[in-house]
């Protein structure tokens, strides 16, 4: 049967009594109970709310969804209702995210850190290696980035068997729905406040999501720190996306919140370019002023740029070069996106690493806390475990963007072909401890169709980070992002067609 576990604090509205299991201090609500006719209405009215709002991708079906704003559009996929997480995990979640932003700034100012701790891994690796090239050059002119601007996700799966929240990893590269993660927190709370009776919910326990006007906040003020007031913000984007609304989201709240910033009596504008119309169009001025197109740039959000199949040839490489060469704000910088890599996740791990950056003893702990197992592949005796069980471990190459991991059957193999091939490529790879998280019965809904199924969660919680030399302007935890997926597939991502969105009820 389809039940789900409900903790709620408060007793649910009296006319549902009848329906939930009297005795039980839990209250239990039972999926299976609601007919196909009241799911359908739910189903119709999500579809509804996310067409007027915004909710929507390109359609993979549809030829230029991914270049014409407006054509070929679908509605996201989504959970239908919010998975319900424990109201303590999500607190913890929330008061890391400083402390997480915090470590990746002290991270990117330690260059020789980032340098040796990938040494191995640029041999193994040539995207790795083509990025610490150009962190290289940047430490070689002293390169300093006076004004740093991070817009993180840290991500989590709540382990069932430890009962502990665990991070899977931290992205600091092009962290995708800022712009859906408000979107389908307000789609639930919505549902919510039309069914809630019917559901037994409480829309006030779905938590409100600042992931939008937070970062577009931080970009704003980023681009106020610049101080110029002719530079416009300059989002990099991949030349087909048919995930573009979640960025036309935040652009359009960054350019309606402009007005509150309006000290300097002019506009903030935004440009849209791929790395390669960057390479064409833009210049570095002797002063540092990145300029694309004859236009001075004071912000350079990147949503491309982190995985291999944006630089198709050297001249993006060259644009990325070019950008980092300027004084244009970079979110992120190549520091703080190496500091994102999977590798240093593993090495901040080891113990004795987090006390180089951090001096307070109870931050320290906290980060340590949501740490799950990882390893670098050479250590023996890991690998034996790894080959043994290889269902209790992750393997992981340096990449971002889902659908790149190893599972199962898979780790062994790999394994074991790199014991016979040789030490080298192992750099390429870290090992992780397999998250087991809770296993729930969800309504996921897709092209117009929704389906029941056996579903497992990861909550991303966004952070902002803005500095200017001493003085932190921004330091914040910024929204969320819940994702689901059926719990029989491996990976998780959104735009990689393996998971749905999603909010959280709190429990
Ligand atoms: P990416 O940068 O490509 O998103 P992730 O480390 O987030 O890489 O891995 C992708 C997905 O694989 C995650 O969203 C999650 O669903 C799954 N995954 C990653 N690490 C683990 C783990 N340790 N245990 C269980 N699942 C994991
Ligand atoms: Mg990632
Ligand atoms: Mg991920």
């Amino acid at each position: 049967s389809f039940i789900f576990h409900l903790n709620l604090r408060k007793p649910p509205p009296l006319r549902c009594l009848s329906s939930l299991t009297m005795e039980s201090p839990k209250p239990i609500l039972d999926f299976g109970k609601f007919d196909d006719g009241f799911v359908q209405k739910l189903v119709y009215d999500a579809l509804v709310w996310s067409s007027l709002h915004g909710l929507v991708v390109g359609d993979k079906t549809h030829q230029r969804s991914g270049t014409v704003p407006g054509v070929g559009m679908m509605h996201a996929p989504i959970a239908l209702l919010p998975t319900p997480f424990p109201e303590s995990y999500w607190n913890q979640a929330c008061e890391v995210a400083p402390i997480f932003n915090e470590l990746v700034d002290r991270i990117s100012l330690d260059g020789k850190f980032i340098q040796d701790s990938l040494s191995r891994t640029r041999k193994a690796d040539v995207f790795t290696s083509r990025l610490l090239e150009i962190h290289s050059k940047m430490l070689e002119s002293n390169k300093r980035e006076e004004i740093r601007l991070g817009l993180h996700r840290s991500d989590y799966m709540l382990d069932e068997e430890t009962k502990s929240l665990l991070q899977i990893e931290m992205n600091t590269i092009s962290c995708s729905f800022p712009g859906f993660g408000r979107l389908v927190t307000e789609l639930h709370q919505s549902l919510l406040r039309s069914h809630g009776d019917h559901l037994g919910l409480d829309s006030k326990r779905v938590p409100r999501n600042g992931s939008t006007s937070q970062f577009a906040d931080a970009m704003a003020k980023a681009w106020l720190e610049y101080n110029n007031p002719r530079a416009v913000v300059m989002v990099v984007v991949q030349p087909d996306e048919r995930n573009m609304y979640d960025q036309h989201w935040l652009s359009s709240v960054l350019r309606e919140k402009y007005p509150l910033f309006n000290q300097l009596k002019t506009f903030l504008y935004l440009c849209l370019k791929s790395l390669a119309e960057v390479e064409t169009e833009g210049r570095v001025h002797e002063d540092g002023t990145l300029t694309v197109g004859g236009q001075a740039v004071s912000v350079v959000y990147y949503r491309s740029g982190y995985t291999p199949r944006d630089y198709p040839s050297e001249s993006e490489w060259n644009a990325r070069l070019l950008i980092e060469q300027s004084s244009a704000v970079k979110c992120p910088s190549i520091a703080y996106h190496l500091a994102g890599t999977k590798k240093i996740q593993q090495e901040l791990a080891k113990p004795g690493v987090l006390e180089r950056f951090m001096d307070n003893k109870d931050d320290i702990a906290k980060l340590r806390k949501c740490f799950a197992g990882l390893w670098s592949l050479d250590d023996p005796e890991i690998i034996k475990k790894a080959i043994e069980k290889p269902e209790l471990f992750v393997m992981k190459p340096q990449r971002e963007g889902g659908g790149n991991n190893i599972y199962g059957d898979d780790v062994r193999e790999n394994l074991l072909r790199l014991q016979r091939e040789g030490e080298e490529e192992n750099a390429a790879y870290i090992l992780m401890q397999r998250i087991f998280p809770k296993v729930s019965n969800v309504f996921l809904l897709r092209d117009g169709v929704y389906h029941k199924d056996q579903a497992i969660s990861e909550l991303g919680v966004y952070g902002a980070y803005l500095r200017n030399k001493e003085r932190v302007i921004i330091n914040e935890h910024s929204g969320y992002l819940m994702r689901t997926k059926v719990s029989s597939s491996d990976e998780g991502g959104v735009a990689a067609g393996y998971a749905v969105l999603d909010s959280i009820y709190l429990n």
